[in-house]
């Protein structure tokens, strides 16, 4: 048995959940977890099947792109993952997804302000455009990497689809759909092409502040309960 077997399994499960809830569809998107304590990390395999996909079927890769465990060739989207981990230290769980409202904004460039409560505390402070550049190459890598040194789990990449972070897997599932609540709520208020309202600032940056905190931890390897 695999070493990397929980990981595996935690990729598989959760692919599977997305596809039920409706943000992954067909083989777009990826997902993949942090192996603690390893410069490595679990993803899906490239073009792949999610409903048909089993552990055996999960790559493992280092962050220089070396493939540890896997038989299929993995996301195209690899090296994007991979930066993100260097990067971003409080992330342990990444999800890549075409839903389709935050789709929709990518396509207007409207970036997300502070519109709820519960997207300040568990996306940050604003969910970003991150240009366009073409999927699974080096230069979305490095687009992506100048991007997320602001502290927020969720952004919107131009004319694809989203990118979502947490310290564990549950929490990226949970900031999925917390995203796509925010998108479709703010594409109906577009709409309406009245003044779209936000969260008083003071009550932003007390939320970011608990979610820091989460990220802090999770920095260093401490377990985040994160509720409030
Ligand atoms: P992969 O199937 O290679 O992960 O690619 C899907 C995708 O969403 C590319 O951006
Ligand atoms: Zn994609």
């Amino acid at each position: 048995m695999s070493q990397y077997q929980k990981e595996k399994l935690q990729i598989v499960q959760t692919a599977q959940d997305l596809v039920h809830k409706g943000f992954l569809m067909a083989t777009g998107g990826n997902l993949s977890i942090r192996v603690s304590g390893q410069n490595a990390f679990a993803i899906t395999p490239s073009n792949y099947d999610y409903m048909k996909m089993t552990e055996d079927d999960v790559c493992i890769l280092d962050l220089e792109m070396n493939v540890r465990e896997g038989h299929l060739k993995p996301s195209v989207e690899s090296g994007m993952h991979g930066i993100v981990y260097q990067v971003r230290k409080d992330v342990n769980a990444i999800i890549h997804t075409h839903q389709v409202y935050a789709s929709a904004l990518t396509l207007i460039k409207a970036p997300i302000p502070s519109l709820f409560d519960e997207q300040a505390r568990f996306l940050g402070r604003s969910v970003d455009i991150i240009p366009y550049a073409p999927s699974g190459t080096g230069m979305l890598r490095n687009t992506i990497a100048k991007h997320i040194r602001n502290h927020n789990n969720a952004y919107l990449m131009q004319n694809h689809g989203a990118l979502i972070f947490g310290h564990d897997m549950e929490r990226a599932v949970h900031n999925v759909e917390i995203l796509e609540k925010c998108a479709l709520a703010y594409l109906l208020a577009l709409l309406s092409e009245r003044k779209v309202s936000k969260i008083p600032l003071a009550v932003r940056e007390v939320a970011f502040a608990k979610l820091r905190k989460d990220q802090k931890k999770a920095a260093v390897g401490e377990t985040v309960i994160g509720g409030e």
